[in-house]
């Protein structure tokens, strides 16, 4: 069993309380290794490297900055098979979907950031004659990244190539639960030439390690994503050293399917909308409306498909992997219940897996209907491989069942009426619509919450705007 140490300052260190603790795979439940396990101590170690490190790459040619990231990525397409075992391990994803991940997503986040490392441009402002007065973008410092298991490169690499194409340093806090994916991150920044101690990687309970960085007068930053109320909280806490605050927060898409579809595509890409990742994706598609004219042929092609789907370890490259632990499967199936004790109904899964599978935290794919939108089963988010289907008659009522849920993340359709493409889109409160492919898109584009789903937005080139403040300058030259 291989084992881990916190990364800061350019190298591979034990934590301050000299503890440690397993990462686990959970389609076994067995330790796959041993990790350094982070405290406050830690956070003050990695603030004291980051601080100069900010300095140093502030003060190199923005060409140079720009190769660096560029070296990450080629590092990472290097290492892609290694990555992806590491992203797979304590993750439960398949192998395949790790690749694509290290490949085609972490990879190119830095490629594309490292293209807008040079570009941070500020404004002229007219003034009258005689004076002159411009904007310029200068970083914040550190920031620290706090992210959730759901795939640990997918989600580091998100908001780090920004903030530091924008001049920052980082510290990253990944989740216990599943972190090896992300956990190489620092070394990888070490062997592109970027300078030790802008990338930090600190492992630790988030009500120690997250909450120190939290509370850090020397991080100038928090970017979160994971639950609602620890979303909360930090907002609560970061508002004692009023540092800026992303949130990325849970979601709980609404699907819908018009009659006017090619009904073999969207029953395929509504499968995997719903079931990618065993569903533990904040921009799956869970709740599927259905046109009623409809709803009967959809559900059963469904259901068909969702029962073919194979299930098992992620590094047997299965079609859908386990729960990432027994709190999540615990919570998945009390949500089962919670569906079937509110009246809808079963009509595939909805129980642990045993077998050769006993040992892991397996459920398979798992279908209700006779689903009523007000049911929590439809309303709260599931974060696991569990659809609804609801049926609906008009795109009005479609559209108002959609956006009856506390969340704002995502929502997606499927017609070939391209007119009601932009017209329902225009109408979803999400920071993301799908239309006609669940998923599509790119790090271009950018992604975040409306509602109770989290503020700012990740990807895109605005995303440089959460790692940056903007200064005025005013001259009198006449
Ligand atoms: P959490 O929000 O608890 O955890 C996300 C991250 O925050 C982890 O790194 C965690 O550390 C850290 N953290 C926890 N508490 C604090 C704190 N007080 N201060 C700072 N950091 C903290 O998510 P869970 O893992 O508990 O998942 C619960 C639910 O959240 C899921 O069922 C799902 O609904 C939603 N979720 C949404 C995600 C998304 O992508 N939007 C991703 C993951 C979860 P650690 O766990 O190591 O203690």
């Amino acid at each position: 069993m291989k084992n881990y140490g916190l990364y800061i300052a350019g190298s591979w260190e034990e934590a301050a309380s000299g503890q440690t603790f397993d990462a686990t795979d959970p389609a076994t439940g067995q330790p796959v290794a041993r990790v350094a396990l982070g405290g406050p101590q830690d956070v003050d170690r990695a603030v004291a490297a980051a601080t100069p490190a900010a300095k140093e790459w502030q003060a190199l040619p923005l060409s140079e900055r720009s190769a660096a990231l560029y070296r990450m990525a080629q590092i990472m397409r290097r290492d892609a098979d290694e990555l992806a075992v590491l992203e797979t391990l304590d993750s439960g994803g398949s192998l395949y979907y790790s690749g694509v991940t290290i490949r085609d997503v972490a990879a190119r986040r830095f490629e594309y950031f490292a293209g807008l490392a040079d570009k941070l441009e500020g404004e002229q402002i007219p003034l009258r004659d005689g004076y002159l007065a411009y904007t310029v973008r200068e970083p914040l410092g550190v920031t620290a990244h706090i992210i959730p298991w759901n795939g640990p490169m997918w989600e580091a690499s998100r908001s780090v190539p920004p903030a530091l194409a924008a001049g920052n340093a980082v510290i990253v806090k990944p989740a216990q639960e599943a972190l090896l994916g992300a956990i190489k991150l620092g070394e990888i920044a070490k062997e592109a030439g970027l300078p030790d101690g802008l990338v930090n990687v600190i492992p630790g309970p988030g009500s120690s390690v997250g909450q120190a960085l939290v509370d850090h007068p020397g991080i100038h930053g928090i970017t979160f994503t994971g639950s609602v109320a620890v979303g909360q909280d930090i907002m609560r806490r970061a508002a004692a050293t009023l540092k800026r605050v992303v949130l990325e927060l849970g979601g709980n898409a609404a699907n819908i399917v018009f009659p006017d579809v090619d009904m073999a595509q969207t029953v395929e890409g509504s499968i995997w909308a719903a079931f990618s990742n065993a569903g533990q994706i904040c921009v799956s598609g869970p709740r599927l409306l259905v046109h009623e004219s409809i709803a009967e042929e959809f559900t059963e092609r469904f259901v068909a498909r969702a029962e073919s789907l194979s299930v098992g370890p992620g590094m047997e490259n299965h079609e859908m992997g386990p729960l990432v632990s027994e709190k999540q499967l615990a919570r998945v199936l009390e949500m089962i219940e919670v569906g079937k004790a509110e009246g809808a109904r079963l009509l595939t899964g909805g129980a642990r897996l045993g077998g050769a599978l006993a040992n892991g935290y397996f459920v398979p794919p798992t279908v209700f209907d006779r689903v009523d939108n007000r049911m929590r089963i439809a309303q709260e988010e599931v974060f696991g491989p569990v659809a609804t289907i609801i049926p609906f008659a008009s795109e009005d009522e479609a559209i108002a069942m959609a956006n009856d849920t506390p969340y704002g993340l995502a929502n997606g359709l499927w017609t070939s009426d391209l007119g009601r493409a932009h017209r329902v889109a225009s109408h979803l409160q999400s920071g993301q619509v799908y239309v006609n492919e669940w998923f599509c898109g790119d790090i271009s584009c950018p992604a975040g919450g409306y509602k109770m789903s989290g503020i700012g937005r990740e990807e895109g080139r605005q995303a440089v705007d959460n790692y940056t403040q903007l200064k005025s300058v005013r001259v009198k030259w006449g």
